[in-house]
């Protein structure tokens, strides 16, 4: 009998990574995705949404060999450029060292460049318009919706790796076995939404405002992000409550709307003439986190990506951690080669711990870029660790753990980085000029610290 493939439901960013590197390790895969080719829709050049792409996903991108071709398409952000309301803006950069940075790529973009890889693998079939519906658990039976024709069909596969995001119909039949599997789900909405609005290039193809930052307009319970992309533009996201006199139930008139652009962003308006039509165009999205546990069932199947752990964007991390999952995977594969009810077995011990350390870390940043980096105490804080990692190799504040350091498991990351926020918010608030701060002395506190958790000197 022919060898029966791996079948991976999803080819999103996670879903397509993942069948490029199995196929490469000789792996037959077959690749099912529920929407039509990407490739053969409009896609408004440039005009897409954009992510940030940084280290954790970069080393997972060079596995596969498309990392250079991929970089050429993003662009280096240094830091945060704050826009606090009627003062000025300011940078707050990512790190003390300058070659540390994260990347503004386009989603379309990056999932295209995966789907063409994908595509000229002769490993890989891959399956447009298919809807999962349905996963056999135990047999690896997968019943699909044909879209054209809205036939059912069924595959039989050797195992299943739902990489289907969020909304999973993979890891909906393993909830339907829930007291087999003992299987725990936890959902949590935030109380906020988000919408995506734009601002256009110049004239000339240019940028309007700085292209090489994440630009962040915090204002306290709200706030618009704006992430740059290759032909000029940019864009914004705006994260509101959903409910309340800034929410977006009630910004719905153009009077309202209107009146509170100008209230609390008068300057980024000036940049986006077209805000009122693409505020009342674009739709409202929910933000929430999406934890399970077990991810596997009975070695046959696995859930991987956001379909096993979706988080909140404001660590920027979601796609980088499932394309970290797609590393850990693959290395756990080559320890056990054959041998899948251990490979899932392994896979879901190891990353678990990590994947709910950053669905964490994510939630406490919102909380950060919104209200907090104008903070008196922050910015300081910040300066420190940008003086810290400046001068000392070994020093890594939080974000840079998370951000520059793919090699420190998410959980470690947390540990020891909210062990170090502590302690520097501690010396921020001493009320010492930051002139007369015993810089070594501090940095041995933060060494001793990396050194117990991560044991490292
Ligand atoms: C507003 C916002 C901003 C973000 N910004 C960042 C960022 O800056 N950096 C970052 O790292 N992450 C970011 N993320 C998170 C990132 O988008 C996700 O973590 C990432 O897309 C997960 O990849 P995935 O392949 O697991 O899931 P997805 O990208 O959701 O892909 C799932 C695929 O499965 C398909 N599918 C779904 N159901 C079925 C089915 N039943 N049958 C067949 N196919 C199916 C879908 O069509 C899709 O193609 C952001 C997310 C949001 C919402």
């Amino acid at each position: 009998m022919a060898e029966q493939p791996v079948l991976i439901v999803g080819a999103g960013l996670c879903g397509t990574l993942l069948a490029l590197r199995l196929a490469q390790k000789g792996y037959k895969v077959r690749l099912h995705e529920k929407r039509a080719d990407m490739r053969e829709q409009d896609q408004v050049a440039g005009r897409s949404i954009n992510l940030a792409l940084s280290d954790r996903g970069l080393w997972a991108l060079e596995k596969v060999g498309v990392k250079e071709e991929i970089l050429k398409e993003c662009i280096p952000m240094k830091g945060r450029l704050v826009h606090p309301l009627g003062e000025k803006s300011f940078l707050s950069p990512y790190s003390g060292r300058s070659g540390d940075y994260i990347n503004s790529v386009s989603r379309a973009g990056l999932n295209i460049a995966l789907l063409n890889k994908v595509e000229s693998h002769h490993n890989i079939e891959i399956h447009f318009n298919s809807k999962c519906r349905q996963v056999d658990l135990e047999t690896s039976e997968v019943v699909f919706r044909e879209g054209t024709s809205g036939k059912s069909s069924t595959v039989k596969a050797s195992v299943v790796i739902g990489a289907d995001g969020a909304g999973s119909a993979v890891r909906r039949s393993m909830m339907a076995a829930t007291s087999e599997l003992l299987f725990n789900y936890s959902q949590n909405f935030l109380t906020h939404g988000y919408k995506e609005l734009s601002i256009s290039p110049t004239e000339s193809g240019g940028y309007r405002i700085e292209k090489n930052a994440l630009h962040i307009w915090p204002r306290g319970d709200f706030m618009i992000i704006a992430l740059p992309n290759i032909d000029g533009s940019f864009t914004l996201t705006m994260f509101n409550p959903m409910r309340g006199p800034e929410g977006f139930e009630y910004l719905q008139s153009d009077s309202a709307i209107k009146e509170f652009f100008e209230e609390y962003f008068p300057h980024l308006i000036e940049h986006c003439p077209h805000y009122l039509q693409e505020y009342k165009e674009n739709p409202v999205g929910i933000l929430g986190t999406i934890k399970c546990y077990p991810w596997q069932a009975f070695g046959k199947t696995l859930v991987i990506g956001d379909a096993a752990h979706a988080i909140v964007p404001f660590y920027g991390q979601g796609m980088n951690a499932s394309f970290e999952d797609v590393r850990i995977l693959d290395e756990i594969i080559d320890e056990n080669a054959g041998d899948w009810s251990k490979v899932f077995e392994q896979f879901q011990q190891a990353r678990v711990e990590n994947t709910n350390a950053i669905a964490d870390l994510a939630i406490d940043n919102f909380y950060e870029m919104r209200d907090r980096v104008d903070d008196e105490d922050f910015v300081k804080k910040r300066q420190l660790e940008m003086l810290l990692e400046n001068e000392y190799p070994d020093y890594y504040s939080k974000y840079s753990l998370v951000t520059f350091r793919p090699e420190v498991p998410y959980s470690k990351a947390m540990e020891l980085g909210r062990k170090q926020d502590e302690y520097l918010l501690d010396v921020c608030r001493s009320q010492v000029d930051f002139e007369d701060l015993d810089i070594p002395a501090i940095q041995q506190g933060l060494a001793k610290m990396a050194l117990e958790i991560l044991h490292v000197s």
